[in-house]
């Protein structure tokens, strides 16, 4: 989730009705492929950031809509608790990524212990997990320098490291919120310690540092925000498709088509719509390109 500290009143998710879908209408660009048939893994959520009550609702009904599977991220040591749990009982289709959201006050030393204690006792379990979401906290930073103050990036660079290095160490993906110039530093920091395999999710950047992200092949995610988001399209024109999945960071809500609506899991196909727009692609073709993709990225 881009702010955390604003979190969304995620609201009443009406699990009930149809899922929100566009594109499926008479004369649309679909043509004979109804969405709800696309192939679609989302690969960035937090599902346990959703009501408690409406999980098990939001994941039954995004599998029983198609979608294949869900990358589900956690905020620190009690997320990632939930988020296992949630992993465990639906074993292959909600696949848990662990570790500690930038956005928020960075944890003391033994907090930190404990939570990399926890993901390298999962690790030698033989569980699959990745870790994430981490990353540096570039909507906190920049409102408190809005403000005039000074802000202290040091614990978060600190922190972020750490994670690289068991990224490494555990040689598994790492899921990263780094946007704008932060995606330097993090970029930095993953060629420091030779993690190969780093997901940049929501990516807003500079084209240069874009052209970096690419070199060294690491991938981003797109949300359903390319709907309406001039600066997403064009980050979109100029990332290669193998290098792009497609995601919600549910419970987040969305605007422009989408305002008003809950965030759920299938909404990734609407990322993957206006992907497929925007590179001037055949839609289902262009599904199965991300959702490979994502299949690959994470082994799953
Ligand atoms: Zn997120």
């Amino acid at each position: 989730m881009p702010m955390p500290e604003a979190k969304p009143d995620a609201g009443k998710v009406d699990l009930s009705g149809e899922i929100p879908v566009s594109g499926g209408e008479p004369g649309d660009t679909l043509g004979p492929i109804a969405p709800s048939r696309l192939p679609c893994i989302d690969a960035h959520i937090h599902v346990d950031l959703y009501p408690e009550e409406e999980q098990d609702a939001l994941l039954r009904q995004a599998f029983e809509h198609g979608v294949e599977a869900v990358i589900a991220v956690s905020m620190d040591l009690a997320s990632s608790v939930r988020t296992r749990e949630l992993a465990l009982r639906y074993l292959g289709r909600v696949h848990p990524a662990y570790g500690f959201h930038p956005e928020q006050e960075p944890p003391s030393e033994g907090e930190r212990e404990e939570l990399f204690d926890w993901i390298r006792e999962r690790h030698r379990a033989g569980e699959a997990f990745a870790i994430g979401e981490v990353g540096l906290p570039y909507y906190k930073r920049t409102e408190v320098e809005a403000g005039g103050g000074s802000f202290d990036e040091t614990p978060y660079l600190t922190l972020l490291e750490s994670f690289v290095a068991l990224a490494a160490e555990l040689d598994r993906p790492i899921v990263l919120h780094a946007v704008y110039e932060d995606a330097d530093k993090a970029c930095e920091l993953l060629a420091i310690h030779g993690v190969k395999k780093a997901h940049f999710h929501w990516f807003k950047g500079s084209t240069r540092t874009l052209d970096r992200m690419a070199e060294a092949g690491y991938s981003i995610s797109v949300t359903p925000d390319i709907a309406y988001e001039h600066e997403i399209v064009e980050v979109v024109k100029r990332y290669p498709l193998r290098l792009i999945m497609a995601e919600t960071d549910g419970p987040w809500p969305f605007d422009g088509p989408y305002k008003g609506q809950p965030t759920v899991p299938a909404m990734a196909r609407e990322s993957a719509i206006g992907i497929a727009s925007v590179k001037g692609l055949d839609v289902s073709e262009t599904a199965e390109t991300l959702l490979r993709q994502t299949r690959t990225f994470y082994n799953l």
